[in-house]
């Protein structure tokens, strides 16, 4: 059973890396320019992050369930939100929160980012790590936690993204953002936007962007 399941990963690898030259062009025309997004992108075997069955899928432009009644999101969506975070700038220390499968921590790794991400269900975080260790991605910091509340002991971070809904802008992450660093998070429950917090020497400047439509962001951990 288990060898019969690495096979068809592998047969699927080699049709995967045109499958994946192919999405990384769709995201191009649909306007993202930034080149270390587009790399990673197209170098994270995003097929290994979804369950089996859904391998062939991979590569759509779709979101997909990852279990738990959690959702990876569609690619286009994970190459803006990273474009928007680094905003050409060196990546610098990101934390991510929402770790999920782990596919968002593999394209901002790619990108040069030291990651920590935090993920509310244990059982999610042990899927992302295995997932990450397949694609041969071993150095992010994964932290079982609620992300309401950051993660106090490696702050500052030039960048902090959120792939869950909130209701409001936590306090923490605003505190645990650089100066000069940029927030970017969905905000709101049947309608959501994507928001960009910066912070300057002159203080904050928020932006709402997009509509977007994410899993909200829950309290606690499991
Ligand atoms: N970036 C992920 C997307 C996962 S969906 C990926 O690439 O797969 C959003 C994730 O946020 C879910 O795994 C959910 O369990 C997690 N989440 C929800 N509330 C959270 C919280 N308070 N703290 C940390 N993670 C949370």
């Amino acid at each position: 059973m288990a060898s019969s399941v690495t096979q068809d990963n592998q047969a699927y690898g080699m049709l995967s890396d045109r499958t994946r030259k192919r999405m990384v062009e769709r995201l191009r025309q649909a306007g993202v320019q930034d080149e270390r997004v587009l790399s990673a992108m197209s170098e994270v075997p995003r097929h290994l992050f979804v369950d089996q069955a859904l391998a062939t899928r991979a590569y759509d432009d779709v979101s997909l369930p990852i279990g738990h009644a959690q959702t990876i999101s569609q690619p286009l969506t994970v190459a803006k939100m990273t474009e928007i975070l680094l905003a050409g700038r060196k990546p610098g220390k990101v934390l991510e929160i929402g770790t999920g499968c782990g596919y968002q921590t593999a394209v901002l790794l790619k990108t040069g980012a030291e990651v920590y991400s935090i993920e509310r269900l244990g059982a999610l975080l042990d899927k992302a790590r295995r997932n990450l260790r397949a694609a041969k991605l071993v150095h992010a910091r994964l932290v079982h936690g609620d992300g309401h509340f950051g993660l106090a002991e490696a702050a500052p971070f030039e960048g902090i993204i959120m792939t869950a809904a909130a209701r409001n802008i936590p306090e923490a992450l605003v505190e645990q953002l650089a100066e000069g660093g940029r927030l970017i998070m969905p905000v709101g429950e049947t309608e959501q936007y994507l928001w960009l917090l910066e912070k300057t020497a002159q203080g904050l400047q928020k932006t709402r962007l997009d509509p977007v439509k994410f899993v909200p962001l829950l309290p606690g951990r499991n």
